[in-house]
């Protein structure tokens, strides 16, 4: 199932053909020669260096990143559907290498509309010159991150992580889990409460905490069911002590955090749609090749009506992701509602599409060095990434229906 270039601009086909080339030669094939990689338990000794910079060297890894300080600098008007083009790209070869790599443009998107230029400098400088710098971003705590995404807007569901000013510092104290690069960034963007009387819409603030500031621990790198190359790890703030330049937003953090969420989401339903896509094309390959009975596959009716499904199911997410792309990109006032929906959407058709790719595979689809059950357990992680499927749902009928639509929690709204 080729992707069709329909509306596609020179520079997209052209991150695009450069994109694959690299997943086509570079990626899959150390994926498929090195599949107990993923499994080692040593964080830092998963994904070979070399691979981030065969990512350094197609200039992916700074997008999002100001030209003038050194990154790939897209096209402004169709960034976030760049974005998606590269990201499902990835995501084709591994959902983690993708997951490491966006985080940095996502976050990069943050930095570059709410840090001061000279913090911009230091670190859009240590980023483009390392192809091994990676950036976090942190609000998921150990007792909340629902109530944060509908939100629900009072005290008592604000953050736990307190951040307070002292003389010329904010001092942050509190822990942050589930978070993506969270076990190997170079700086992290942390959200705290600075004001516990009111919702946290008015009283969560932004900071930018460097690695290797005293009072940061990184106290664990997770280990997931899938998406096993990002290093998705656990924070503890202690007195840890920023200079009050590294606040990025005062008070209204959460609602900024919009510019971080809108292209998140496309990118999210992009890779996962990659991960579809991976086990659309490996299992298309398979049934026309593998026989039973005498015959190819595909040629026992059942067979083909699973692949046919598959196949629908991937069109109807790469069309819902192309609309709801083009609303962030032209910021439209249904992208909020879209991009939730292209992110639920994307989660179960590709888990659906994975289900099928591993049953159509029998035996053979349960093996982990034939590698198709990794696209089953890599889809499984996107039902939970950027809020859970229900949350998801609960935010598209607040988008739409904004006055009617249900608190969910506290009292009667
Ligand atoms: C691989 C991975 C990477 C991640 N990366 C990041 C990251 O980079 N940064 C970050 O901050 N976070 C990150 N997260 C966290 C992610 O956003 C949360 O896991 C997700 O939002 C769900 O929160 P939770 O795990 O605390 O679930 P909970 O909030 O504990 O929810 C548990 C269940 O209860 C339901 N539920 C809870 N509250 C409500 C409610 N009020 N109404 C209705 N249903 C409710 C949920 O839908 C869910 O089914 C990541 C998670 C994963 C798995």
């Amino acid at each position: 199932m080729d992707m069709i270039d329909r509306g596609l601009s020179e520079e997209q086909r052209i991150a695009r053909a450069s994109c694959r080339a690299f997943v086509d030669e570079v990626v899959t094939p150390f994926i498929r020669r090195s599949w107990q990689r993923e499994w080692l338990m040593d964080p830092d000794a998963r994904l070979p260096h070399a691979i981030l910079e065969g990512a350094d060297k197609i200039g992916i890894r700074t997008l999002g990143v100001p030209a003038e300080l050194g990154g790939t600098e897209l096209d402004a008007a169709s960034e976030v559907q760049t974005f998606a083009l590269i990201a499902e790209e990835i995501a084709r070869g591994d959902a983690g290498l993708a997951d490491k790599l966006v985080q940095n443009w996502k976050v990069s998107v943050l930095l570059r509309k709410l840090a001061p230029r000279h913090l911009q400098e230091r670190w859009f400088q240590r980023l483009v010159a390392d192809p091994g710098f990676l950036l976090a971003h942190c609000l998921t705590e150990p007792r909340g991150a629902s109530d944060r995404w509908l939100p629900y807007n009072v005290p008592e569901a604000a953050m736990q992580t307190r951040a307070v000013r002292q003389g010329e510092d904010w001092v942050i104290d509190g822990r942050k889990q589930f978070i993506s690069n969270g076990y190997d960034a170079g700086l992290y963007v942390v959200y705290a409460n600075t004001d516990p009387k009111v919702g946290m819409l008015q009283g969560t603030s932004s900071f930018l905490v460097p690695r290797g500031t005293p009072g940061l621990t990184i106290a664990r790198c997770n280990e997931t069911m899938g998406g096993r190359f990002m290093n998705n790890g656990e924070l503890v703030f202690e007195d840890c002590r920023v200079p009050a330049d590294h606040l990025l937003v005062e008070g209204g953090a959460l609602g900024s955090a919009g510019i971080y969420f809108r292209p998140g989401k496309i990118i999210q339903a992009a890779k996962n749609l990659g991960v579809g896509m991976a086990a659309f094309e490996r299992t298309s390959d398979y049934v026309q090749t593998y026989v039973q009975g005498g015959r190819i596959l595909i040629k026992h009716q059942a067979v083909a009506l699973r692949l046919a499904d598959m196949a629908t199911r991937l069109a109807a997410v790469r069309a819902l992701l192309g609309s709801a792309a083009r609303a962030v990109d032209e910021a439209a006032p249904d992208a909020d509602a879209l991009c939730n929906m292209v992110k639920v959407f994307a989660s179960e058709e590709v888990f659906k599409v994975a289900q099928h790719a591993m049953e159509l595979h029998g035996g053979n689809g349960v093996m982990l060095d034939f590698g198709i059950e990794k696209l089953l357990r890599d889809a499984a992680i996107f039902l939970h990434m950027d809020a859970t499927a229900d949350i998801s749902r609960l935010k598209i009928v607040k988008a739409m229906f904004p006055a009617t639509a249900g608190s969910y929690a506290g009292p009667e709204g």
